[in-house]
């Protein structure tokens, strides 16, 4: 894993640097996870706050208090999110692997809040796979 990693939003106006490795790589399957993401889970990082600069866009990234421990920080203009925080985290960031600029380089260890996975997402490999959108 290379020591320094870029990540950006979709209209790439925020981009941000990682000067430090990934401390752990979780699929989270809860269901605050889902309504976030906007997906069937989402694959997450954490790093620790002091590695973590941002490197343009400053100003568009915006948060939302998703409970009282956890705040979510994510592009004003494009919505992709890009980091959160979380109370119980302390010196950490937990990044989505998707605002990761070469997310490949990322293999999650683990699932959590398994109890709320869909039931499809073990299966997803026996669905037919397609190189390109089969609609052409
Ligand atoms: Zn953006
Ligand atoms: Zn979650």
């Amino acid at each position: 894993m290379p020591e320094t990693m870029s990540g950006s939003c979709k209209c790439d106006r925020v981009k941000f640097q990682v000067a430090g490795p990934i401390s752990m790589a979780v699929n989270c399957h809860c269901n605050s996870c889902k309504k976030l993401s906007g997906s069937a889970f989402s694959t997450l990082v954490m790093v620790d706050r002091s590695d973590f600069k941002l490197a343009g866009g400053d100003g568009e990234v915006t948060r939302y208090q998703v409970s009282d421990r956890a705040t979510k920080y994510f592009c004003r203009i494009c919505g992709t999110p890009v980091y959160n925080e979380h109370v119980d985290l302390p010196g950490k960031l937990i990044l989505p692997v998707g605002a990761l600029d070469n997310p490949a380089i990322v293999t999650p260890t683990l699932n959590a809040h398994c109890e709320n996975m869909l039931s499809w997402v073990p299966k997803i490999m026996q669905m037919k796979n397609f190189e390109q959108s089969p609609g052409g």
